[in-house]
C-alpha cells in the first residue's frame, strides 16, 4: 500500500471517491494473484466459505461453562458413580443439540498388577511414542493419595474407589446427506484420576468433541459424509473403552443394514482425530522445576502422527490438512505437526485408518518431561487455567472443525 501512496500523494482536504478511479488497475493487479490461486484450488471468497460461519459459532464462553459442567463430576475416575453420572450428563448435552446418541458397553477387568511395576521402555534414551527429550526434565506420575487434594468437598466428591465390571461410554453421530456410509471419528477422554477436577485432562479435549457436536448438530448444517463424535471412558487405565469400540465395530464398516435403506450403524472409518489436554502450553521447566504461570505467547496446537503405525502416511496427510485449517480458521495460535503420537485412544486406530492426536503440547518428549504441572495431579481444577489457557482449548476447537467441516463438505442450508 505504501506504493501506491507515493504514486499519487495523499491529500485528505481533496478527497474524493472519484479520485480512487485511477488505482483501479493498480488494486485489481495486487489482488489479481490471491484470487487466481483461489480459482485454482477451487475455494470459496472466505466471506461465502461456510466453514468461516461454522467455526465462528465456537464461543470461548460456551467451551468454558462446558468443561466447568464436566468437573460437577470430579475426576470422572472409571469405574465409579461420578463415572456413570459424567456419562449420563454427556449423553444429556449431547442429544439437547440434537446429536442421536448410542453407547458402547463392555466390561474392564484388568489383570492383577505385575511385580517389579511392569515393562519399561528397553535400553534407550527416547520418550515414549519416539521423541528425543531436550533440555530440563522433571518428574511426572499419577496422584493416588486423596489427602493431596486440599478441597474437602472434592475430597469426598472423588472418595469412592474404582471397581471392575461393566462399562459404559457414549457416541453421537451427523449422519451425512450423500456419504452416509463413510466417516470421520472426533474422540477425547471423558475419564480422569489424580484427586482433581480433571478439568484440562480430558475435560478440555470432551468438551471440544462435545461443542464440535452441538456445531454440526445444528439445523442448519448439512455434511456430505458422515461425523462420529465419541467420547471414550477407560482411556486412563490403556485405552480400554477405545479398543472395545474398534473391537466391536471394526468389521461393520460400509455395512448398508436393513439392505436398502441407506443406513450404516458403523459407516466405513475415514479418519480419527483424538484431543487430550488442550489448554496448558507454558513452556518448559525453569532449572528450578518450576513453570511460568501465563500460557507463554508462542503457544501452540500440537497434531502428532505415529510414524511406526501402518497408516503412517495417510495419517501424516490428515495432520497436515488438520494444520492447514488451522492457519485458515484459528484464531489466536498457530499449529505444529510431529511424528510421535502415543499414549492415546487413536492408537487402536492407527494401523487401520488414518489417525492423530491433538495436544497442548507433544504427549512424549513435552509432556513426558514435564511440561504440565497439572497432568493426573490434584491442581487439575477448572479454576487453575486462565482464558489463555482455554482459548489455547478453542483454538484447537477451530482447527478440528475447520478440518472436518472441510473434509466431509459441510454446508449451510439457505
Ligand atoms: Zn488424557
Amino acid at each position: 500500500m505504501r506504493s501506491l501512496v507515493a504514486l499519487k500523494p495523499w491529500r485528505p482536504a481533496a478527497f474524493s471517491p472519484s479520485r480512487l478511479l485511477p488505482l483501479i488497475p493498480l488494486l485489481l493487479a495486487a489482488f489479481l494473484p490471491f484470487s487466481l490461486a483461489a480459482q485454482a484450488t477451487a475455494q470459496p471468497p472466505a466471506s461465502a466459505d461456510p466453514v468461516v460461519a461454522l467455526v465462528g459459532r465456537l464461543d470461548l464462553e460456551k467451551y468454558k461453562a462446558t468443561i466447568k459442567g464436566l468437573t460437577q463430576f470430579g475426576d470422572r475416575r472409571q469405574g465409579t458413580d461420578r463415572n456413570r453420572a459424567a456419562v449420563d450428563w454427556i449423553e444429556a448435552q449431547l442429544k439437547s443439540y440434537g446429536c442421536p446418541t448410542e453407547r458402547i458397553k463392555y466390561v474392564y477387568d484388568p489383570p492383577p498388577p505385575t511385580p517389579g511395576g511392569g515393562r519399561g521402555r528397553g535400553n534407550t534414551d527416547l520418550a515414549v511414542g519416539g521423541g528425543r527429550p531436550r533440555g530440563i526434565r522433571t518428574p511426572t506420575g499419577v496422584n493416588n493419595d486423596p489427602m493431596e487434594q486440599p478441597n474437602e468437598k472434592l475430597r469426598q466428591l472423588n472418595m469412592q474407589p474404582t471397581t471392575p465390571g461393566p462399562r459404559e461410554e457414549v457416541y453421537c453421530t451427523k449422519v451425512g446427506t450423500t456419504r452416509p456410509d463413510e466417516m470421520y471419528i472426533v474422540g477425547g477422554h471423558m475419564d480422569g484420576h489424580g484427586w482433581g477436577e480433571a478439568a484440562n485432562d480430558d475435560g478440555s479435549g470432551t468438551a471440544l468433541v462435545m461443542e464440535l457436536a452441538r456445531v454440526f448438530s445444528s439445523p442448519d448444517v448439512q455434511t456430505e459424509r458422515t461425523i462420529r463424535f465419541a467420547l471414550w471412558n477407560n482411556e486412563e487405565t490403556g485405552l480400554n473403552g477405545a479398543r472395545a469400540y474398534v473391537e466391536q465395530r471394526q468389521a461393520l464398516q460400509g455395512k448398508e443394514d436393513p439392505p436398502g435403506s441407506r443406513r450404516y450403524p458403523e459407516p466405513k472409518w475415514l479418519g480419527m482425530i483424538q484431543h487430550d489436554m488442550m489448554m496448558f502450553d507454558h513452556g518448559m521447566p525453569r532449572a528450578d522445576g518450576t513453570i511460568s504461570p501465563e500460557q507463554r505467547p508462542e503457544a501452540d496446537v500440537n497434531i502428532e502422527f505415529q510414524s511406526n503405525s501402518k497408516m503412517a502416511a495417510g495419517s501424516q496427510a490428515l495432520a497436515w490438512t488438520l494444520h492447514a485449517a488451522n492457519a485458515k480458521y484459528a484464531t489466536d495460535y498457530p499449529a505444529a505437526v510431529g511424528p510421535h503420537m502415543t499414549n492415546t485412544d487413536s492408537t487402536p486406530f492407527m494401523d487401520i485408518v488414518p489417525a492423530i492426536s491433538v495436544r497442548e503440547n507433544e504427549r512424549g518428549v513435552q509432556i513426558g518431561s514435564g511440561w504440565d504441572p497439572q497432568w493426573h495431579q490434584p491442581t487439575d481444577l477448572y479454576t487453575t487455567y486462565s482464558d489463555k489457557d482455554f482459548r489455547l482449548g478453542l483454538n484447537a476447537a477451530q482447527t478440528t472443525l475447520g478440518a472436518v467441516a472441510t473434509l466431509t463438505g459441510a454446508t449451510l442450508k439457505k
